[in-house]
């Protein structure tokens, strides 16, 4: 054990910072990267077109695909880059995130916020949503056939965006996007795929909340994370 865990911790924190802001002054961590136009070849070999996030919204409608719908005042879709390089997903929306109509906003996403702050990001850089899009009652989490009926938005979102890393933030993201039921102590902290795309498990920032003291191994996720960008800049 650290003599002082709670010090080391801030000196990881203010080292990654340090490093990270080198590595933005030299240039090396713009997050976002435009891309081309998405196609992707359907059966018969030929190229069919991906909706872009507009088009997904406009195709979800004033959805009633599961009876979330019923309880919740907004279809909270997700914000930020449609070119991120990195993206966050998490469960679900919570009471302020479904009074805003955004991610990530409550007590949650300001801890989000923060860390994304260390990490030198800003929120516009990166996209943020969630497995399932409408606000289970109560924050209970999402059942199986509420997560079946929204999953193949978000990886219709996923399609479009292309990022070249994925964070997902706790347990029920983890479990619905890579299809394990690998509990997310033993499966955060290690690469995993999606798609061909790299994504990286880790604690969903309420837990974070509760549990203070698992924050540094977060932070050690997001380190790796962002080593990683670095080293595959396009
Ligand atoms: S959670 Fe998803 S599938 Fe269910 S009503 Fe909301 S948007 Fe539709």
């Amino acid at each position: 054990m650290p003599e002082d865990p709670v010090r080391e911790l801030a000196e990881l924190v203010e080292s990654l910072s340090e490093w990270l802001r080198y590595q933005r002054r030299l240039g090396r961590l713009g997050l976002p990267g435009a891309k081309a136009a998405a196609l992707a070849p359907d059966k018969e070999g030929t190229a069919e077109k991906i909706p872009t996030l507009e088009e997904i919204r406009e195709k979800m409608g004033q959805c009633k695909r599961c009876q979330l719908y019923s309880g919740a005042k907004s279809l909270v879709f997700g914000e930020g880059s449609p070119h991120a390089r990195l993206m966050f997903i998490g469960e679900a929306p919570g009471a302020e995130e479904d009074l805003q109509g955004r991610p990530f906003v409550g007590k949650a996403g300001q801890l989000l916020t923060r860390m994304l702050d260390k990490l030198v990001i800003r929120r516009e850089e990166v996209y943020i949503t969630n497995v399932v899009k409408s606000r289970p009652p109560g924050n209970r989490d999402p059942e199986p056939a509420e997560i079946e009926a929204c999953l193949p938005f978000l990886k219709m979102q996923i399609a479009a965006i292309r990022p070249q890393v994925i964070v997902t933030l706790g347990k029920i993201a983890t479990q619905a996007l890579l299809g394990t039921k690998e509990p997310i102590t033993k499966i955060r902290g290690q690469w995993q795929r999606y798609d061909q795309i790299r994504v990286m498990p880790t604690f969903h920032p309420s837990y974070l909340d509760r549990f203070p003291q698992e924050r540094k191994k977060t932070w050690e996720d997001m380190q790796r994370v962002m080593e990683y960008l670095a080293e595959h800049e396009d």
